[in-house]
């Protein structure tokens, strides 16, 4: 079976054919602001722009007539794009006489991570721009542990790094200079019960501008972030019992937080599980990966079911694999 997967919930439009065993083709065009954060309407703009050329790169490599659904991400995600990206799998379901499925872009990640580091029944972290969450699945659901009460870890790097005068996307930036950091500056460690919150811990670090190096207030950031995320995901592990730890989303690739996140594992007996850079962050191939499951166990998106839903929760979906 081969499903192909459109994704294009924010910053990256990316299309991927896969069938059970690899990723056959994977094509992404990300769209990167000219200057401050991710402008919903421009970016779907982006999209709409680069769709047409992405899919003949797609069906330059794999022969349409080979496809046997299409699968795109459904939400959660900015409205502008998703609209963009469902009327696309829309178009092209009705051109390929194939099936529609909608995706949950959470789950996607949660089971692209399964997909390629076989992780049974993680705990997983799922840390992206929009996005910070906890999950792991009891019974026929997935559920939320713990998450963000205001914004997601990803946007909250992002903002710290624009304040520096850094380019979207800030990550790798933030990463780069925290490597030479030295001094430990305290910052609001924000956790309520399993949930936690990063907007004060912006506005703090920013207040320090001027008065400290730039490398030590974003190893101060990292620190104190990645501490909040590594305490209640070691929660989640010892309140389910579960001895597997999955990382995934775009903040994921951060070697600092993988190595907290590795340390609390070896403490409990547990493994850390991080699928290859190019799967954590937004990409096609786990939106056609999940269609490909879904698929198989009976999952079709009727068109009149197929509008976008901006706030999708993952515990939405009923899991029957
Ligand atoms: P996603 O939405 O899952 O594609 O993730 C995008 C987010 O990942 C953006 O906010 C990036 O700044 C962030 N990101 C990318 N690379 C890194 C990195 N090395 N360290 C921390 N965050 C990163
Ligand atoms: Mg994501």
């Amino acid at each position: 079976m081969n499903v192909l997967g459109i994704e294009g919930t924010a910053w990256n439009l990316s299309i991927s054919v896969v069938n059970e065993n690899e990723v056959i083709v994977a094509v992404s065009d990300p769209y990167t602001p000219k200057e401050g954060g991710i402008h919903p309407r421009e970016a779907s703009q982006h999209h709409a722009e680069k769709m047409p050329s992405l899919l003949k790169a797609i069906f330059d490599r794999f022969p349409k007539e080979n496809i046997d659904a299409v699968a795109f991400s459904q939400g959660p995600g900015l409205g502008p794009c998703l609209r963009v990206v469902g009327t696309a799998a829309r178009l092209l379901s009705l051109k390929l006489k194939k099936p529609l499925i909608g995706v949950n872009h959470c789950l996607a990640h949660v089971e692209v991570g399964r997909w390629k580091t076989n992780a049974k029944n993680p705990v997983t972290l799922y840390v992206s721009g929009g996005n910070s969450q906890i999950i792991a699945r009891r019974g026929n659901r997935y559920r939320v542990f713990g998450e963000t009460l205001d914004i997601g870890i990803g946007n909250a790097i992002d903002k710290l790094a624009r304040y520096f005068g850094l380019s979207h996307p800030g990550g790798p930036k933030i990463e780069k200079l925290a490597e030479d950091g030295q001094k430990y500056y305290p910052l609001p460690y924000v956790v309520k019960g399993m949930d936690f919150s990063f907007s004060g811990m912006v506005t703090a670090a920013q207040r320090l501008k001027g008065k400290a190096r730039l490398e030590d207030i974003a190893f101060s950031f990292q620190e104190t972030a990645f501490a909040m995320l590594t305490e209640v995901t070691e929660r989640a592990l010892a309140y389910l019992g579960y001895d597997e730890v999955l990382l995934v989303g775009g903040v994921g690739v951060n070697k600092r937080l993988q190595v907290m996140l590795r340390v609390m594992c070896e403490d409990r007996g547990a493994k850390l599980y991080t699928p290859p850079a190019e799967l954590m962050g937004d990409n096609g191939a786990m939106i056609a990966y999940t269609g490909l499951l879904m698929l198989k166990h009976g999952y079709i998106t009727p068109l009149e079911e197929s509008f976008v839903k901006p706030n999708f929760r993952i515990e939405e979906v009923e899991i029957r694999w």
